[in-house]
C-alpha cells in the first residue's frame, strides 16, 4: 500500500487563500499521507500514480447528511402515509436488509463524489452505526462515518414518526441518550424547532418544539458521556434555546440577535449552513418540487435565515461548518460540490474559503482535524483530484478524477446520478 501521487497541483486546505503549489508529489503509505515533496525522480518501493495536471485538494466533509435517501423528490421526510408505510417496513428483518443496503449506497455515492468523510445526522434503526462499523473493518468500501443514529426530539417534533425517537420527560430523555450510548453512536442529534415541511403557520418555519430544560437535559446527559450536542434548528428563537441549552452544533441556523452571537462566543458552538435543501424548494416551481406555495413561502424564510445566520456567524468570528442534508428533496447524496458552490455564491466567500470550510474546518467542528481535512504529513490520506482547477471555478468539483479515502483509491469515480433532479438544479447554477 506504498504509492505516490506524482506531480499534482496541491492546494492543501489549511488555509482559505488561493494558495496553489505546482509540481508536488504526494507519498502514501498504509492509508496516511507520509511525505509531500516537490516532484522528482520515482521513488523504490512507491507505485506512481500519474497526476501530472491534476489539482489535489482535501476529500470533502459533508457535515449534515441522512443516508437512506436519494434527492428525488417526496414528502416522505415530512411524515403522513408514505412515511409510516416505510416505518413499518424497516422494522421487518427483510426491511432492514433494504434500508443497510440503501445506507451503504448513499454513503458510496458520497464518496465518488470526493467527500471522504460524511457526519450522518440521523438515519433509522441504527443503520448508520451498523454501516460505520463495517466500513471501518474493511468489509464496505465508504467513507470515513460520524453517526448519530436517530435523532432525538419530543413528541411532535422535527423527525417524529420517521428518523427520529421521542420522550417527552427528563427521564425519558436522559434514557433516549444513555441508549444512544449503548449503540455505539460519534454524537447526539436533536431536533429543537421544526423544518420547513413540518410548519403550520405561513411565515413560522422552525417552530420551537423542545424548550430549554428538555433541550438542557439531552445536553447535560450527552456532554456527560463524552459526545457533543448537534441540533436541527431553524430560527431564532430555537438558536437562543438551542445554544443556552449547551448545543454545540447548530444545523441550518437563523439570523442571529447580539444576546446570540455573546452565546456563540461563549460557547464556542458552530453554525452550519446548509443552503441545499433551502434554494430548490424556494426556486424551483412548486409543480416540480411537489410543495405548495405555503411550503415555498416558508422555504424562503429559512433561506434567509441560513444564509443570514452563517453570514453573521463569518462576521463574529463564530465557526461555521457546511453540509448537504442529504436525502431531503432535491438533496442528492453526490451534491457536496453545490453546497459549496452556494456557499460562496450565497453568503459571499471566495472558492479557496469556501473548500478550506468543506475540508479543515469543518474537520475542526466535527473534532477531527487531527486525522483529516488537509493534506499534511502525518493525516490520513484523504484527498480528491480533479482534472479542472476548482478555484477558478467550483463547478470542477462536480466531477473528481480520483477520490483517495484513509488510502484506498477509486479511479474516475462515477455516483450514480439522478438525471431529472441534476437538470432541474443546474437551471440554478
Ligand atoms: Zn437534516
Amino acid at each position: 500500500m506504498k504509492y505516490v501521487l506524482s506531480n499534482c497541483i496541491l492546494f492543501d486546505g489549511t488555509e482559505g487563500e488561493e494558495n496553489l503549489r505546482e509540481h508536488v508529489d504526494i507519498f502514501v503509505n498504509e492509508g496516511v499521507i507520509e511525505a509531500i515533496a516537490d516532484h522528482g525522480e520515482a521513488v523504490p518501493g512507491y507505485e506512481v500514480v500519474e497526476c501530472t495536471g491534476k489539482y489535489a485538494i482535501p476529500g470533502l466533509i459533508n457535515l449534515h447528511v441522512h443516508l437512506f435517501g436519494s434527492g428525488k423528490p417526496s414528502k416522505t421526510l415530512s411524515g403522513g402515509g408514505s412515511a409510516q408505510t416505510l416505518i413499518k417496513i424497516t422494522k421487518t428483518a427483510l426491511g432492514a436488509k433494504i434500508l443497510d443496503s440503501m445506507v451503504k449506497s448513499g454513503a458510496q455515492t458520497q464518496l465518488a463524489s470526493g467527500v471522504t468523510t460524511v457526519r450522518a445526522v440521523g438515519d433509522f434503526h441504527w443503520s448508520d452505526v451498523r454501516l460505520r462499523d463495517r466500513i471501518n473493518a474493511g468489509h464496505v468500501v465508504g467513507p470515513r462515518l460520524l453517526v448519530s443514529g436517530p435523532a432525538i426530539t419530543v413528541p411532535g417534533g422535527h423527525g417524529d414518526g420517521t428518523f427520529a425517537v421521542t420522550a417527552t420527560d427528563e427521564q425519558g430523555l436522559r434514557a433516549l441518550v444513555r441508549e444512544h450510548k449503548k449503540h455505539g453512536v460519534d454524537f447526539i442529534k436533536i431536533c429543537v424547532t421544526g423544518g420547513v415541511m413540518d410548519a403550520k403557520v405561513k411565515g413560522e418555519p422552525g417552530e420551537l418544539k423542545m424548550n430549554l430544560e428538555q433541550t438542557a437535559v439531552v445536553c447535560d446527559e450527552a456532554h456527560k458521556l463524552g459526545f457533543y450536542v448537534a441540533s436541527h434548528t431553524e430560527s431564532t428563537e430555537g438558536v437562543l434555546v438551542a445554544l443556552e441549552g449547551g448545543v454545540d452544533t447548530v444545523e441550518h441556523g437563523a439570523p442571529a440577535t447580539a444576546e446570540i452571537s455573546a452565546l456563540y462566543q461563549n460557547t464556542g458552538s458552530a453554525d452550519i449552513c446548509t443552503i441545499s435543501p433551502a434554494i430548490p424548494l424556494c426556486k424551483l416551481d412548486p409543480s416540480v418540487t411537489l410543495m405548495n406555495e405555503f411550503t415555498q413561502f416558508n422555504a424562503n424564510v429559512v433561506l434567509e435565515g441560513i444564509v443570514q445566520g452563517a453570514r453573521g456567524a463569518l462576521d463574529a468570528g463564530t465557526p461555521v461548518g457546511l453540509g448537504t442534508d442529504s436525502s431531503c428533496p432535491f438533496v442528492t447524496q453526490y451534491d457536496m460540490w453545490r453546497e459549496v458552490c452556494y456557499f460562496a455564491k450565497y453568503v459571499g466567500v471566495s472558492p479557496a474559503f469556501a473548500i478550506h470550510t468543506a475540508t479543515l474546518l469543518n474537520a475542526r467542528i466535527a473534532g477531527i482535524a487531527e486525522d483529516t481535512g488537509s493534506i499534511e504529513a502525518g493525516k490520513c490520506a484523504d484527498i480528491a483530484l480533479y482534472d479542472a482547477n476548482p478555484l477558478e471555478n467550483l463547478a470542477a468539483l462536480r466531477t473528481p478524477s480520483m477520490v483517495v479515502a484513509r488510502g484506498r483509491r477509486l479511479d474516475r469515480p462515477s455516483p450514480k446520478r439522478v438525471s431529472a433532479v441534476d437538470a432541474e438544479l443546474d437551471k440554478l447554477l
